[in-house]
Parts: C-alpha cells; sequence; structure tokens
C-alpha cells in the first residue's frame, strides 16, 4: 500500500490590510479546484472574517476553527462545502472570540487533519503580524505574499519577508502584485513590477489588474476566477494562470495592455501569415 502524499499548505499574507488576500485566497483556492485538486481554504481572521462573504458561503456556517480546536464539533462537521464545486470547501473563522482563542500549535493540528485529504490548503492570514499571522504561517510550508505597487504596501511585504525568511518552515515564498494599473506604471505615476520585484528581491507568482469585476464578484459572493465564458476578465486569466503556475505549469505572465485577448490572436495570425 503506497501513502497518500500530503497537501501542500500554502498562506498568503502581506502585513498590510486591505491589499488583497482574502481575494487571492478565495480566487486562488477556486482556480485550483477548478482544475480538479481538492482544496480548503482557511480563514484565521478571527472576528473579522470574510472570506465565507466573498465565496458566498456566509449563510452555511455552523461551525468554526475554534469550535474545531475546543472540540464542539469534528473537523469534518466545521468544513463547509462549496455551492458550485464539491472538491472546494472552507473552514470558517470565529467572528466573536478573542484572538488568543487558538494557538500555533492547535492550528498545526487541523492542518496535519487537513492534509491527509486534500491537495491544497490554503490559509488567509489578518493583516498584521501578530497571534492572526502566527497562527496562519505555523502551518505552513510555502507562502504567497501579496503587495500592491505602493510604497506602503511594498515596505510592509518587506517586513513579511523578513519574518517568512526567518521561519525554517517556510521553504518557498513568492509574490502577487495585486491592482496594477499598466496606464499608470507607463506614464510613472505607479511603481512598475521591476522596481518592486528588485526591492524586495523575491520571485513574481502573479499580476493582477485592478479590475472592478473583482468587487462585482465580491459582492456577489463568486470568485472571478470561477466566470466561465469566452470573454471573462482579465482578473480571471490572471488568477486561473497562478493557480496553474502554482500546480507546477510554466505559465506565460499576462499581457495586461492588451485590451481584448481576440484582437492579439488575430493579429498574431497575421504575424504568423506574413512570416
Ligand atoms: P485583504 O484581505 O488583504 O484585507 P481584500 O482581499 O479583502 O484584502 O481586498 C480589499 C478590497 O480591495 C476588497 O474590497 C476587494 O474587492 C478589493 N480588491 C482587491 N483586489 C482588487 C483588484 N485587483 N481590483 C479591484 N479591487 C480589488
Ligand atoms: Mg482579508
Amino acid at each position: 500500500m503506497t501513502a497518500k502524499a500530503q497537501g501542500r499548505v500554502i498562506v498568503v499574507t502581506s502585513g498590510k490590510g486591505g491589499v488583497g488576500k482574502t481575494t487571492s485566497t478565495a480566487n486562488i483556492g477556486a482556480g485550483l479546484a477548478r482544475m480538479g485538486y481538492k482544496v480548503v481554504l482557511i480563514d484565521t481572521d478571527i472576528g473579522l472574517r470574510n472570506l465565507d462573504i466573498l465565496m458566498g458561503l456566509e449563510n452555511r456556517i455552523v461551525y468554526n476553527i475554534v469550535d474545531v480546536v475546543e472540540e464542539r464539533c469534528k473537523l469534518a462537521q466545521a468544513l463547509v462545502k462549496d455551492k458550485r464545486m464539491p472538491n472546494l470547501c472552507l473552514l470558517p473563522a470565529a467572528q466573536t472570540r478573542d484572538k488568543s482563542a487558538l494557538t500555533p500549535e492547535q492550528m498545526k493540528d487541523v492542518v496535519g487533519e487537513l492534509q491527509k485529504e486534500h491537495d491544497f490548503i490554503l490559509i488567509d492570514s489578518p493583516a498584521g503580524i501578530e497571534q492572526g499571522f502566527q497562527n496562519a504561517v505555523a502551518a505552513a510550508s510555502e507562502a504567497i505574499v501579496v503587495a500592491t505597487p505602493e510604497m506602503s504596501s511594498v515596505r510592509d511585504a518587506d517586513r513579511i519577508i523578513g519574518m517568512l525568511e526567518a521561519k525554517e518552515e517556510i521553504t518557498n515564498y513568492k509574490l502577487i502584485l495585486n491592482r496594477v494599473r499598466p496606464d499608470m506604471m507607463k506614464a510613472n505615476d505607479m511603481m512598475d513590477v521591476d522596481d518592486v520585484l528588485e526591492i524586495l528581491s523575491v520571485k513574481l507568482l502573479g499580476i493582477i489588474p485592478e479590475d472592478q469585476s473583482i468587487i462585482i464578484s465580491t459582492n456577489r459572493g463568486e470568485p472571478v476566477v470561477m466566470r466561465e465564458g469566452d470573454k471573462v476578465p482579465k482578473a480571471t486569466m490572471a488568477y486561473r494562470n497562478i493557480a496553474s503556475r502554482i500546480a507546477g505549469e510554466d505559465v506565460p505572465f499576462l499581457d495586461l495592455d492588451t485590451p481584448i485577448p481576440w484582437v492579439e490572436r488575430v493579429k498574431n495570425l497575421f504575424k504568423f501569415g506574413a512570416a
């Protein structure tokens, strides 16, 4: 009998709040599930849970992670199944308990159990570097750092990277640059991707454009990565590509300047024909 491989545990973190951690956790998780992987999302933002809302699952929550560690329910009872994909679920954060209700050791136990049954465990972390952050990182061996191209966000990402470097368990971390506006970068009104990568000296996992479809998706409780059809938003493609890269595929970075992909495809066709 061969032992089943243990799931990969990835923490999504940033230092600064409001830069897109929860959005990225939901979309990467749904993106990996869309590829057929078994995925669980863990919300560690105790008191400020909103991963459930982004997933449209807030009304289905009965138990949460603190109920699990305090043995008021079994782990399986606390997992909320996604409405759209059976291989995606959420372990919700407690909403009202104080932040010390969970310890890094308890977190490791819960994640250890989940690893037996899932390919990916994605952990959404709170802002800052306090208890919640320590819990979120405790059980992870990989990290995704989310930043926006603003000095305050990059500075906080730098601090977080320093903390991740100091953690032996974290073997690999990469950056998502979120809310990118190519027009502003071109006009030198925004730090560009290379500037940020150089300051942070970090590998790039993906770039997400500023995209109002993300806000619409948040309000609908359906991550933008779940949109299907020919004319999906750029953010949908960007998150799908990130999910593929995490799964080990070599996917080129999106050209965010191209407004409509089919125009580009037609242009390429002509280029090919002329060659
Ligand atoms: P965090 O978890 O880091 O605090 P969130 O993921 O909750 O950040 O995002 C904060 C807000 O920014 C949300 O309202 C979200 O819809 C919005 N947002 C995040 N990424 C983008 C984007 N690429 N384009 C537009 N809005 C975004
Ligand atoms: Mg959040």
